[in-house]
This record gives structure tokens, C-alpha cells and sequence, in this order.
């Protein structure tokens, strides 16, 4: 008998349900002939859970989640939900989300396929080859940190990090390091903040357990700018929630598109991964989307959730020769296109490819 593994699907809200269905038909298409079983549990968050439920992540998804491997998440939000009270907006469903499943790290790898190096909105030069992780501590810092108020005339956040929280992460970064080409640069503005002085103390600690990596550090405005300067300097970036947040999207820029982009954020328990775009409301249900991004985050989850390397890697390959063959969604531009095509006609390249 194959292997099975009970996935939890959140389409979302937006392009959320169009790039969700393009990232389930590759994994069918696999999973027919790789020898596993995927059985799919949808659940509601964000927009979609307040049209039905009036929360944003009602307790059945919270309890859904946990009975799963690994979660496949679309994306959520929109203008529709934009004046709801902050706590019951969608986005605040996809914090506490995380939160409950202790997804602590959040993996945003920013590669360059060299088919799309014009692409770019950086010269080839530049981005050719470029290959950075960044990790991002996703469940800490000032987007959860007490107090937080909006009052009349001030307002006001916290950024708080513990030891444990910032060892934790590190230890991930450490060791997806040693993976790759053993160098972390880590992120902190270490000069004006404290807790990012703490930040970088603690990660000087835990780099004492692994000798064999160099370990620099840099503030994050000078990261911004090296990130468009030079981006081949770095392997492994790793940082806080609020600068890796903002530094993974810059980062995603090199690439082309963010709609190219997977993510997974792990931690504790069950993972979850989702591309690292929005829910991009403009060209929602226009069959425009590109949905490269969610079907490689698909291909995270098979190889970082469920140990299917060989699957994941056959994902992998198809999204490179769909690039090579240039079909390209509108949002890859004309770029050495020879097709452009639709959200579903990629999906079915990519799901013949990986059947084959
Ligand atoms: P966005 O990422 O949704 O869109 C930014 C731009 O990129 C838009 O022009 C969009 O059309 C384009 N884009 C994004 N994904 C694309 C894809 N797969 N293919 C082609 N083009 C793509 O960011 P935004 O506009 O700032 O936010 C829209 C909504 O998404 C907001 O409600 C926001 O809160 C929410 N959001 C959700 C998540 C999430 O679910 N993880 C992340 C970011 C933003």
C-alpha cells in the first residue's frame, strides 16, 4: 500500500482559489504515479471564514490543521474585508494561525531561474545565479509584541524578542546553512534598536555550535541596499519578523516576479506553505495568475513536510522546463516569451511534465 498523507487546503480569498487548484492538479498528477495518497481536507480562513463564520480562523480550522501533515495555503485578504476591526480581519486570522501552529520559522527561498534573468528588474549580470534563503522568525517581534495601542492622538508597538525565540531561530538558520553554502548574514539594526543588540548577541552564542559557518551581521537599511546592489553576496539571510517580512519581498523582486516565489513556515508541528504573494485582488478571477509560486510551495511541502524529495524534485524540474520552453503568465511579461498563457494552461504543462 503507498503512502498517505492528509493535507490541509486553504484556498483563501482573491487569486487564492484559482492558485490553489493549479498547485492540487500537479500534486494529482503526481501522486498518481510517485506511489502516495494525498487526501485533501479544505478549510476556511480569512475573507472566506468571515463571510461564513464572522471570524477570520474559526476553531474548526485551528482543530483541522492539527490533525494534518502539512497545510497548502493560498492566500487571504482584500479590500472587501479592509475596514472589519483589526482583530477580525484576515490577515489577523493568518497571524494567530501561524501562532497556533507554531510556525515559528519562515523559509523564503529567492532564487533566479536563468531563464528569466531578463526578467529582472536588475540587470542579468546581476541576478544571474543569485540563490539566497531567507529566514525569517515569523511568531515574535513587533508584530505580536505587548503593549500594542491606537489612541487618538498616539500610537504604538512593541518589539520584543526572548532568548529562547531568537536561538530557536537561529538554530534553524544554522543548520539550513550548513546545507547550503555555510554563510548567514544576519539582519538586525543592532545600532539604534536594543532588542536587535540582543538579537545579535544571542545569535553570536548559538553560532558557537557551528564552527564550520561564517557568520556576519549587517543593519537593514545597509541589507536593503546590498540585496539590489549585490545580491550573489548572500546564502542564508536571516532575521526578524518585521525585517525579514520586508527584505523577502525586496528579495523576491530579483526573480522577476513575485508570483514565482514559495515559502514554508515550520516550526513545532504540522507546516505550512504558501506562496509568498498576497491575495492579489486586482486580477483576481481573471485566470491571470501565475501560480509557479504555489506549486513550488507544493514542492516544499513534499520535500521539507513529507519527505518526497523525488516528487519534489520533479516539480521542480517541470517549473524550469515550462520556463525554458517560454510559456510565461502576463505577469513574466513578454520576457523570452513564446506563449503567454493562463493560470490553468500553466497548471497543465507543469501536471503533464511531472507525469511524465
Ligand atoms: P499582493 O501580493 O496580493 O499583490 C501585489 C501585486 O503583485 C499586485 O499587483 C498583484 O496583482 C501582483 N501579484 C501577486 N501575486 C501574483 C501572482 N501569483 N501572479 C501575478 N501577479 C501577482 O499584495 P497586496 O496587493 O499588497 O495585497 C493584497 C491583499 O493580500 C491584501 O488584503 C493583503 O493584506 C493580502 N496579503 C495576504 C498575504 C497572505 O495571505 N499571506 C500576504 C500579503 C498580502
Amino acid at each position: 500500500m503507498g503512502r498517505n498523507y492528509k493535507i490541509g487546503v486553504i484556498k483563501g480569498d482573491g487569486i487564492g482559489p484559482e492558485i490553489i487548484d493549479e498547485a492540487m492538479k500537479v500534486l494529482d498528477a503526481l501522486s498518481a504515479n510517485m506511489g502516495f495518497n494525498l487526501e485533501y481536507n479544505e478549510m476556511l480562513m480569512g475573507g472566506a471564514a468571515i463571510d461564513a463564520t464572522g471570524v477570520p480562523l474559526p476553531d474548526e480550522t485551528i482543530q483541522g490543521v492539527k490533525k494534518c501533515d502539512a497545510v497548502l495555503f493560498g492566500a487571504i485578504g482584500g479590500p472587501k474585508w479592509d475596514n472589519v476591526e483589526r482583530h477580525l480581519r484576515p490577515e489577523s486570522g493568518l497571524l494567530a494561525l501561524r501562532k497556533e501552529m507554531g510556525t515559528f520559522a519562515n523559509l523564503r527561498p529567492a532564487m533566479v531561474y536563468d531563464e528569466l534573468v531578463n526578467a529582472s528588474t536588475l540587470k542579468a549580470d546581476v541576478v544571474r545565479g543569485v540563490d539566497i534563503m531567507v529566514v525569517r522568525e515569523l511568531t515574535g517581534g513587533i508584530y505580536f509584541g505587548q503593549p500594542r495601542e491606537l489612541l487618538k492622538d498616539r500610537a504604538y508597538n512593541t518589539m520584543v524578542y526572548t532568548r529562547e525565540e531568537v536561538k530557536r531561530i537561529a538554530h534553524v538558520a544554522f543548520e539550513i546553512a550548513m546545507k547550503r553554502d555555510k554563510r548567514i548574514c544576519s539582519v538586525d539594526k543592532a545600532n539604534v534598536l536594543e532588542v536587535s543588540q540582543f538579537w545579535r548577541e544571542t545569535v553570536i552564542e548559538v553560532a558557537k555550535e557551528y564552527p564550520e559557518v561564517e557568520l556576519t551581521h549587517m543593519y537593514v537599511d545597509n541589507a536593503a541596499m546590498q540585496l539590489i546592489r549585490n545580491p550573489k553576496q548572500f546564502d542564508v539571510i536571516l532575521t526578524g519578523n518585521i525585517f525579514g517580512d520586508i527584505l523577502s519581498d525586496a528579495a523576491s523582486m530579483l526573480s522577476g516576479s513575485i508570483g514565482l516565489l514559495p515559502s514554508a513556515s515550520t516550526g513545532k508541528g504540522v507546516g505550512l506553505y504558501e506562496p509568498i504573494h498576497g491575495s492579489a485582488p486586482d486580477i483576481a478571477g481573471q485566470g491571470i495568475a501565475n501560480p509557479l509560486a504555489t506549486i513550488s510551495s507544493a514542492s516544499m511541502m513534499l520535500r521539507y513536510a513529507l519527505n518526497e524529495s523525488e516528487a519534489a524534485d520533479k516539480i521542480d524540474d517541470a517549473i524550469k522546463k515550462s520556463l525554458a520552453k517560454g510559456y510565461r503568465t502576463g505577469d513574466l511579461g513578454a520576457y523570452d516569451a513564446v506563449e503567454i498563457c493562463s493560470c490553468s494552461e500553466i497548471g497543465d504543462i507543469i501536471a503533464k511534465y511531472v507525469s511524465q
